[in-house]
């Protein structure tokens, strides 16, 4: 087995199938994939007597692994290290339909069903719970959204206008004029949640279902402050990103001309200069890591890399008339590790 460089043990890349809807079982479709809990997965190109292609990554998991188990085999150590003051991102990539906003979010109203958000919420306010007493902490919530290379802030009163990135030498790239509200308890940053979710939808139905298409990010800063030895406040600051990334389906298939054609471009700029990132961050020998080349990884650079933890969770869909996407998808994550 080849040891891994300390670099790619902070970045993972996973896969997760979500199981055939009964859409697809009344029509007929059938599943061409398979799981293996080693982190393999097979896909068969239908109507072929072609062997599977196999590809292997960090963990994979099928529609037998539970909502828990995607965030405790994922995401649960991130967030642990974020409340030690370390930055984390946790990106949900793949084809409209394939499950991304499932395994962000989840299902609202369904407790078992509650996706990576809504769990990273109640370890962030477990933790601070559990601390001593000496130890203070502030938690901040901000929500965007990136569509067209366009920044716009999903908490604001005026969620159309058009953000742009900053940079100062001390603190890095920053979004200007971004609300941050701070929260007390898992209540609150729920409602927080709720009213960009709500942004969101409605520019969706402005923008005819743009949410396929703009990366969402739920960003969670925690800061805490504890006396030390020394008598004096000493200050750590850790952020957990939250991505529900644009629908990775190519050009080809949504037939995009003129605008909806320089959107998709856009759009792929941005999941592909990640891709470019986090295969950088993985190789050992890469000397320039293309982070300024998108505005998603120009605003997660100091997310991504040095002693952060990233894991990106590659959605794909079980069906025969997905191979051509699902084989899209996992060429994306395997050249990402
Ligand atoms: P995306 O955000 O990638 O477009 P969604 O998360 O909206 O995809 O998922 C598409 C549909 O499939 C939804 O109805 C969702 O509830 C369902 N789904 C996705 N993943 C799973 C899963 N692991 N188990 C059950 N249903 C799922
Ligand atoms: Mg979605």
């Amino acid at each position: 087995m080849q040891k891994k460089s300390k670099e790619s043990e902070s970045v993972k890349v996973c896969i997760r199938c979500r199981p055939l809807s009964t859409g697809e079982m009344n029509a007929g479709h059938t599943v061409v994939v398979e799981i293996k809990n080693t982190g393999e997965i097979f896909v068969k190109r239908p109507f072929t007597d072609e062997p599977p292609k196999q590809f292997t990554f960090d963990a994979a998991f099928d529609w037998n692994n539970s909502q828990q188990q995607i965030y405790e085999n994922t995401s649960a150590q991130i967030i642990s290290n974020v409340l030690e003051g370390y930055n984390g991102t946790i990106f949900a990539y793949g084809q409209t339909g394939t499950g991304k906003t499932h395994t962000m979010a989840g299902v609202e109203d369904d407790h078992k069903q509650r996706g990576i958000i809504p769990r990273a919420f109640e370890d962030v306010f477990k933790g601070v719970q559990s601390d001593s007493v000496k130890t203070q902490f502030l938690i901040r919530a901000s929500y965007l959204e990136i569509y067209n290379e366009e920044c716009r802030d999903l908490l604001s009163k005026n969620p159309k206008k058009k953000l742009d990135l900053h940079e100062k030498p001390d603190s890095g790239v920053y979004v200007k004029d971004l609300s941050y509200f701070a929260v007390k308890d898992v209540s609150e940053i729920r409602e927080v949640m709720n009213i960009g979710q709500k942004n969101r939808s409605v520019r969706e139905t402005m923008m005819n279902a743009a949410s396929s298409r703009s990366h969402s990010l739920f960003t969670i800063t925690v800061e805490r402050s504890e006396i030390g030895a020394d008598g004096k406040p000493h200050i750590r600051v850790g952020k957990l990103n939250m991505v529900d990334l644009a629908g990775s389906e190519r050009l080809s298939k949504t037939g995009a001309v003129g605008d909806g054609a320089k959107e998709a471009a856009k759009i792929n700029l941005s999941l592909s200069t990640l891709c470019h990132v986090i295969s950088a961050l993985t190789d050992p020998k890469a000397t320039y890591i293309p982070y300024r080349e998108s505005k998603l990884t120009r605003l997660l650079q100091d997310s991504l890399g040095g002693n952060t933890k990233t894991v990106m969770i590659a959605n794909v869909g079980p069906a025969d008339y997905n191979y051509d996407e699902t084989l899209n998808t996992l060429r994306y994550a395997s050249r990402a590790k």
